[in-house]
């Protein structure tokens, strides 16, 4: 939860902080360079075949009757954001005042309430910060500002000093209470770790006594609680709640952190559920959980802890704190959302909280992490591109309210995300993933079989390649492939009569690689007539197999496109695409775009090669 060595309560003592960050950071380099050479020339696996010879598992609590596996989430915990302190605490180069305020800004646009804000005894920027909100009147009457303190007395009242004025505010006291820490660390007994705690609480109940004006709450915190007996737990959390007697006008939060994660998450549950149902004044106290990740489970503990009894989580927004973090409240909240459950907490603009979180931090957001990532609403797989696609789909059509969606738990929209990158194409997407892209940014509605030619170009193209194909690329190779552009028959001008025995007459003038051509035909439609004007200026015998056209956006003067696939003698196929703002147009330049490909396939050695059937990846 916490390890600063205490007392820096001068700014040189906080520069001290910084050398030995860095002093830390560079041993950690060399034992690391250390370790790969020697590792090399002492042993080939340096990972123990009998890890039971050097690691313990954690103990667990024996509590047969459990209840919380049988419970749910219903309601939003009190949330308290450490990221001003916890997380903070754990930057290489921790925030400055400007940093620290935007952060603080931040969090109170989100919808925090309870906001732990700096250990101001710690270092003069946190106690500073602490005047400044106090100062400056930063705090909205419905947020309450929580400070951090360890048992000693001059730092218990340097904290004091940097509240004074202060509308509402949670003291929070902690100390280590696990065997490991009173013995290696402390050397001291349980009734000396007992002693130091209720020393402390009482010091604080006298300088809130001192201070009537302010509204006080009082927390414990159990340091390094996951691995304390729980019976010494119980017994120190007793003796701090007989000092500060709280009440209503009083409350008193008993925090229980899982400092460093050890177990699984049910033992912690476990642990939570035993203390909730063992302490004598469960009712008078908030029982707050503040999860650590190393395990990787962080959030995992915090839900279980909630189903085992606890109200309230103390985390950072992605998970940000020491080592692996703590637990990231942006997950907790969304998970909760996701469930139909009102987390109280607001990411609708989920963009501008994470340039917020990573330009204060000055850490990435990993592109996978839960609901925030820049990959988490993507899919890449054609599979999965096209059960998105047809939830979409189902979803337009049937304008639900209720979010059924193939692949993706949360819909972007609501985190203020677009749906530009739900599907992306890579050589492991389908038909679908181009065929989507296309539709979203250019309005196509492609006909299946089109679908499936353009999704072979898309493929070689990206074996080619091996990267992303971006929406540009996509367009670029559709346009070139089905002459939407330059076509190699580019129509100039056309003219159609109809005789009165039901034939058509066609004449038109094109341009083939730079020479004007007339064509001429006749046949019992314009299309069949273009058709057989092919045949006699180029020998090519080509039947339209499918036809296709339809209009692009709502409005009756928008353009109109046509998709015109044909066969030629050999069963060859092409597709031709033209867009236009004439619909006869449309159609006729679509038919010698495709018929541009049939002549330049003539005039390069590689042919067409029939059309297969698509394999789905
Ligand atoms: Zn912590």
């Amino acid at each position: 939860m916490l390890t600063l060595p205490g007392g820096f309560t001068k700014p040189e003592r906080t520069q001290g902080v910084v050398t030995f960050a860095r002093q830390v950071v560079t041993i950690a380099r060399a034992a690391r360079r250390a370790c790969r050479q020697t590792g090399k020339k002492q042993k080939e696996n340096p990972m123990l075949t009998q890890p039971a010879d050097k690691y313990r598992p954690s103990p667990v609590v024996s509590l047969p009757d459990r209840q919380w596996p049988s419970r749910q989430l219903t309601q939003a915990p009190r949330w308290l954001s450490t990221d001003l302190r916890d997380g903070n605490q754990a930057l290489a180069e921790p925030m400055d005042r400007e940093r620290k305020m935007a952060f603080w800004d931040l969090l109170l646009r989100c919808g925090f309430r309870e906001i732990e804000v700096a250990f101001p005894s710690a270092s003069q920027t946190d106690f500073d910060f602490v005047r400044d909100l106090i100062e400056q009147q930063r705090i909205p009457e419905d947020v309450t500002l929580q400070v951090l303190t360890q048992a000693r007395e001059d730092l218990i009242a340097r904290t004091f000093v940097a509240l004074q004025g202060v509308p509402r505010a949670i003291v929070h006291l902690y100390n280590a209470t696990a065997p490991l820490f009173r013995e290696r660390v402390f050397k001291q007994s349980k009734a000396e770790i007992v002693a130091l705690a209720t020393a402390g609480a009482r010091q604080i109940r006298a300088e809130c006594q001192a201070q009537p004006e302010t509204h006080w709450t009082f927390e414990y915190s159990p340091e390094t609680f996951c691995f304390t007996e729980p019976k010494f737990v119980l017994e120190i959390c007793e003796a701090v709640a007989d000092v500060w007697q709280p009440d209503a006008q009083r409350p008193m939060i008993i925090n229980l952190p899982a400092t460093v994660e050890v177990n699984t998450p049910n033992v912690y549950a476990d642990q939570i559920e035993f203390f909730c149902r063992h302490f004598s004044r469960r009712d008078a106290v908030c029982i707050s959980v503040h999860p650590h990740n190393d395990r990787g489970t962080g959030v995992a503990c915090a839900e279980l802890a909630l189903l085992a009894g606890a109200d309230r989580v103390e985390g950072c927004l992605f998970g940000n704190g020491e080592r692996t973090g703590n637990v990231d409240l942006v997950t907790l909240a969304l998970n909760l959302y996701t469930q139909g459950v009102s987390p109280q907490l607001d990411f609708s603009q989920m963009h501008e909280v994470i340039e917020v979180v990573t330009r204060c931090n000055q850490l990435p957001v990993h592109p996978r992490h839960p609901y925030a990532g820049e990959l988490v609403f993507t899919a890449f797989s054609g599979s999965h591109q096209d059960a998105i696609k047809k939830g979409f789909a189902i979803r337009a059509q049937q304008q639900e309210t209720e979010w059924q969606m193939p692949y993706l738990p949360l819909d972007p929209a609501d985190i203020g995300c677009s749906y530009e990158a739900v599907i992306r194409v890579n050589s492991q997407s389908g038909k679908s993933g181009a065929a989507w892209l296309l539709e979203q940014n250019h309005g196509l509605q492609m006909p299946r079989a089109l679908q499936q030619d353009f999704s072979r170009c898309v493929q070689l193209e990206t074996d080619r390649h091996g990267g992303e194909m971006t929406h540009y690329a996509l367009w670029q190779l559709f346009c070139r492939q089905y002459g939407v552009t330059q076509p190699a028959v580019a129509l100039q001008r056309a003219d159609s009569q109809s005789d009165s025995g039901g034939q058509t007459q066609i004449s038109a003038s094109v341009m083939v690689q730079d020479r004007s051509l007339t064509l001429t035909g006749s046949g019992n439609g314009w299309l069949s007539a273009a058709v057989n004007a092919l045949r006699s200026a180029f020998d090519l015998h080509l039947t339209i197999e499918d036809y296709h056209e339809h209009t692009l956006g709502r409005r009756s003067d928008s353009r109109s496109v046509a998709y015109i696939s044909c066969v030629d003698a050999r069963g060859a196929r092409a597709w031709g695409v033209s867009i236009d703002n004439d619909t006869a147009r449309a159609a006729l330049q679509a038919l010698l775009s495709a018929a541009g490909q049939f002549l330049q396939a003539e005039s390069s050695p590689s042919e067409r090669r029939p059309a297969d059937d698509e394999t789905s990846r």
